[in-house]
């Protein structure tokens, strides 16, 4: 496995010379969005039964009054079963008190199949590096704006995520895409995923199961998470 500091888009992974995405204020959304009838509700705000530790045991992440809390140096947090295609709604919220810069500031994130990573940051008022901010596909892709609210309040991702296809011969077919929007306001467009994402490495994709857990990082930082549903998609149909 070959990894770089080079990326497809030309820029180094974090390089801090890339241009900063424009801030947005996000309309006012009325949160929690209920799920759909088909959905899947991995966290309603009362236990972390479908969810498990690394080591597969029980999650170590503490469940306040309708949140999930991330508890530093507990580890990640992985659904117990494992998802491809989804459409996948997450809220969350930065610690209300913040302390830290850059990436040590309500640093999380979402991983999707558990490889792929939807930074979750407060960058709000807090700069870093454009492919490391709030929705940025890690290391990759900043979002196309920066639609961060403040600190403590719940903020929302809505994920399209299609999987990559790997052959018989483990080659990647099709990459993975990322359609996604932040507090309803679009910051990925079909976006093609380079690899799995990495801090300062960018490697290349190695092929894998069609499901995977969903992940969500502890990073240090007592972020929270609530009203996690998705919806499992359907394989595109194949062109005549
Ligand atoms: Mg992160």
């Amino acid at each position: 496995l070959e990894a770089t500091g080079q990326t497809p888009s030309g820029w180094l992974i974090h390089d801090m010379n890339r241009p900063r995405p424009p801030i947005v204020v996000p309309a006012p959304q009325t949160l929690p969005v209920p799920a759909p009838s088909d959905a899947r509700v991995l966290f309603d705000g009362t236990d972390l039964n479908q969810w498990r530790s690394a080591d597969g045991g029980p999650a170590k992440w503490v469940v306040g009054d309708g949140y999930m809390e991330s508890v530093p140096d507990s580890g990640y947090l992985f659904s117990a079963d494992g998802f491809g295609d989804i459409q996948l709604h997450v809220e969350w919220a930065a610690p209300a008190n913040p302390s830290g810069k850059g990436q040590e500031r309500g640093n999380s994130g979402v991983f999707l199949m558990s490889k792929y990573e939807i930074q979750v940051l407060d960058c709000y008022q807090n700069d870093t590096y454009p492919d490391g901010q709030a929705a940025a596909i890690y290391g990759q892709h900043p979002p196309l704006v920066n639609a961060c609210l403040p600190p403590g309040e719940w903020q929302s991702y809505d994920i399209v995520f299609r999987r990559p296809r790997f052959n018989s011969q483990g080659e990647v077919t099709s990459p993975a895409l990322i359609t996604a929007l932040h507090n309803g306001v679009l910051v990925h467009d079909d976006r093609e995923v380079w690899g799995p994402t990495s801090w300062l490495q960018h490697f290349p994709y190695e092929s894998h199961a069609d499901r995977l857990p969903l992940a969500l990082q502890d990073h240090g930082n007592p972020v929270r998470y609530r009203n996690i549903w998705l919806r499992e998609l359907a394989e595109k149909e194949p062109t005549p």
